[in-house]
């Protein structure tokens, strides 16, 4: 069981430290544990959860190695930095910033080639699944994924990304089932996972860990989900 925090953009250094500090002394049992602080403070997560099982990764990364792409970072800064993996296309930045399929692949492609590991997100909006297309978003967003040991998909519905609502366990179920069926790789839930809905969902068969926005923010309810996963 796979369980990552993504931060968005909360915690600088300083803040990141401090929580990293408390990780560091938390019992979250035998889940495989990831947190997604904001790039700032990438190099001071990696420092204080230096010698811990616990993991660093980013929130994004360029396909290119270096050159002339104002704001962003690249896989091969991120090694230098200590870090293990990065999220790609996550619905912020589809919906925010406009990445789009082809772009979410060619990060995803660099990521693994530089050695990083990969958490790719697809999911559908709520107008998709009202008009019945949540199948072909999946198939389009998962398509351009390469098929790779470092890669885990996260199957985030839009709707339910910070917004309290969570899919029902059947809902969520049918969605990870037929992205597998696409890509055989491990899929992880997203959207409102709390501490009081993580064990539900990370018992359905085919929920391998989940990815955490707002609830990876405190210390007790990320602690509470990861150990939650081992339930
Ligand atoms: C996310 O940011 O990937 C996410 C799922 O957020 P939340 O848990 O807050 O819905």
């Amino acid at each position: 069981m796979l369980i990552a925090g993504n931060w968005k953009m909360y915690k600088g250094p300083a803040e990141t430290a401090e929580f990293c500090l408390g990780l560091r002394e938390a019992d979250l049992g035998p889940a495989e544990v990831v947190v997604c602080p904001p790039f700032v403070s990438l190099a001071v997560a990696v420092q204080v959860l230096a010698g811990t099982e616990i993991a660093v990764a980013a929130q994004n990364v360029h396909w290119d190695e270096q050159g002339a792409f104002t704001g962003e970072i690249s896989a091969r800064m991120l090694r230098e930095v200590g870090v293990y993996g990065a999220i790609v296309g996550h619905s912020e930045r589809r919906q925010l910033f406009g990445e789009t399929d082809g772009a979410v692949a060619k990060r995803a492609e660099a990521a693994l080639a530089a050695g990083l590991s990969v958490i790719a997100c697809v999911g559908e909006t709520e107008g998709e699944r009202d008009r019945g297309e949540t199948e072909d978003v999946l198939r389009r967003q998962v398509s351009v994924l390469p098929d790779d040991d470092d890669l885990v998909v996260a199957y985030e519905p839009v709707w339910a990304i910070g917004t309290g609502k969570t899919a029902t366990p059947e809902i969520a179920q049918d969605a990870h089932a037929f992205v597998k069926s696409l890509l055989d790789r491990p899929v992880l839930y997203g959207g409102s996972v709390k501490p009081d809905n993580a064990a539900g969902l990370l018992a359905l068969p085919d929920v391998d860990g989940a990815l955490v926005g707002g609830a990876s923010l405190e210390l007790d309810s990320f602690r509470a989900i990861c150990l939650a996963a081992s339930s």
